[in-house]
């Protein structure tokens, strides 16, 4: 015997609150089946809580078209449901003369991404806003902000709820089988349960991938080799004599070592980036000897001993480390062919900026 629903939102990670929300908002019965036993535990709880600009992605890529909107939508559901937030600016900062270059090259992409209102600093007027500062140009953002992530889920939560949406927990979908018709899945945990599905959303973050290979009927050819970037954060002791974001041009697979402040003004450097086997969240106390020349070129009044291991969050990669940086991935019936399927697999930053865009795109796709 199996229980029919209308939709099931697997995960509940800023992303599946997001998708079922917007999914109850159109009228249908939404069941949210989470692993863990509560939301928000996964990915989107290990983040730098980072409202981004939508600077540096293609024109072309989700990533790009789902962040601008995507970052407008979010602080006007912050303003309205009082999620703590602010528009707190960020400085992206060349260290060198040789890479002014590359900061003109953000502009021009952050300009063909519709990004209005960056302002390019010369080295006076950088430190004019961050006297602690060493760079010889700058860009400004000033729309780029920070959240607090678990207020926000917690708001999506609450929105999906009120329109009738149900959060069951400790409910792994083990596996699927697809249909024309609709999808049967097979529900582990305490209470094991069999459900039929006219829609389902894969929003289980890092678990996506390899749930897919255990969706029966759906194309194994479609389905990316998962990857696992870990990002660590080491904590600064003392107060911060920065009261922007400072990142430095980006590096390969991430945007550098960079200063990110929490609601409360402490100040965390990272993500780096390290390429693990599977996801695993134990920071190691020795990546800090890199950490600290890094930091220094932008900071050189970096204290010796001001950083601590913090956290560490993992990054869903659908690409390898010397491939060239994945978009998001939104697989629809129009690319898999499976009536009322939508899967969603890489949503690494800015997933958690571009969460209430990219619920709009899930709920279009399902048509
Ligand atoms: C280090 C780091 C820093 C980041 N910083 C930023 C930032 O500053 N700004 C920004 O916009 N974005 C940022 N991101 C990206 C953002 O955090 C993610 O895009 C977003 O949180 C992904 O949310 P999610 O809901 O897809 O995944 P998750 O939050 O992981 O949610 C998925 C849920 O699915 C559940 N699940 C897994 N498998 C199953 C299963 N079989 N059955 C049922 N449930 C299951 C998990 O328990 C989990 O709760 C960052 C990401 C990382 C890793």
């Amino acid at each position: 015997m199996s229980t029919r629903v209308d939709c099931v939102v697997i995960g509940a990670g800023v992303i599946g609150l997001a998708c079922a929300r917007a999914l109850a908002h159109a009228g249908r019965e939404v069941l949210i089946l989470e692993a863990a036993d509560t939301f928000g535990t996964g990915i989107s709880s290990r983040s730098s809580e980072v409202i981004h600009a939508g600077l540096y992605y293609p024109a072309s890529s989700l990533r790009a078209r789902l962040c601008r909107p995507g970052r407008e939508a979010l602080y006007a559901w912050c303003a309205e449901r009082h999620i703590p937030h602010q528009r707190i600016g960020k400085l992206v900062v060349a260290t060198s003369a040789a890479q002014l270059p590359a900061l003109d090259q953000i502009a021009r992409q952050a300009r063909d991404n519709g990004v209005t209102g960056l302002q390019r600093l010369d080295a006076a007027e950088a430190r004019a806003l961050e006297p602690a500062l060493h760079c010889e140009g700058a860009l400004l953002s000033p729309d780029t902000g920070i959240v607090d992530s678990h207020a926000l889920m917690l708001s999506l939560l609450a929105d999906a709820q009120a329109a009738g949406a149900v959060l069951a927990t400790h409910a792994p979908v083990e596996s699927m089988a697809c249909g024309i018709d609709g999808h049967l899945l097979q529900v582990g945990g305490a209470d094991p349960m069999r459900l039929q599905a006219t829609r389902v959303i894969n929003a289980a973050g890092l678990g996506a991938i390899p749930l897919a290979r255990r969706m029966h009927g759906f194309p194994a050819s479609l389905i990316p080799t998962a990857r696992y970037a870990r990002g660590n954060y080491f904590a600064l002791q003392g107060r911060s004599p920065f009261t922007h974001l400072i990142y430095p041009v980006p590096e390969s697979a991430g945007l550098g070592v960079h200063l990110t402040l929490d609601l409360g003004g402490q100040a965390r450097f990272g993500p780096d980036v390290e390429w693990v086997g599977a996801p695993s969240y134990q920071v190691d106390p020795d990546r800090a000897e890199a950490f600290y020349p890094a930091v220094r070129r932008y900071w050189p009044g970096l204290p010796d001993g001001a950083l601590t291991p913090a956290y560490a969050g993992v990054r869903p990669k659908i690409h390898g480390p010397d491939e060239p940086a994945a978009d998001f991935m939104l697989l629809g019936p129009q690319a898999h062919g499976l009536p009322g399927l939508v899967q969603l697999f890489g949503i690494e930053s800015p997933g958690l900026t571009s969460c209430l865009a990219l619920a709009d795109a899930v709920r279009d796709a399902l048509g």
